[in-house]
């Protein structure tokens, strides 16, 4: 009686959430084809995946063309590129939207004239120079 037991390990990979359809530069070729994936290896007993290895998996700039796989966290400037679940660029919230104000129309109350300052007093309260 023989039986094999085939372990191994599979790694699924799929777009991580906020990152789907960046390209970014790749830093092993040069080449704008990296892409953000998150990879989750998985132990697996006769091909079957039974463990994770990872409870959070890794996140990775990988390359289409040379395969170079980098950790997300090593990339700020890919970290920067990333939106929220409306298509917005994170970083660029935290900036106040364009304040319109009111339309600015003619003043109220024409006729009345602004408040004339008519003797205006020179500024009280100055203390006396002293001369020693
Ligand atoms: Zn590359």
């Amino acid at each position: 009686m023989c039986i094999v037991f085939t372990c191994g390990e599979h790694t699924f990979r799929k777009e991580v959430e906020g990152y789907e359809g960046i390209t970014c530069q790749c830093h092993n070729c040069g080449n704008w084809a990296g892409h953000v994936i998150k990879s989750n290896p998985w132990f697996t007993f006769c091909f079957v995946p039974v463990v994770p290895l990872s409870v959070h998996g890794y996140q990775d700039v990988s390359c289409n063309i040379c395969h170079f796989a980098q950790p997300l966290e090593h990339r700020p400037d890919v970290q920067g590129m990333r939106r929220d679940g409306e298509g917005n660029n994170i970083t660029m919230q935290g900036q106040p939207p364009p304040q319109q104000g009111p339309p600015q129309g003619p003043p109220q109350g024409w006729g009345q004239g602004p408040p004339q300052g008519y003797g205006q007093a020179p500024p009280q309260g100055q203390a006396p120079m002293r001369y020693g």
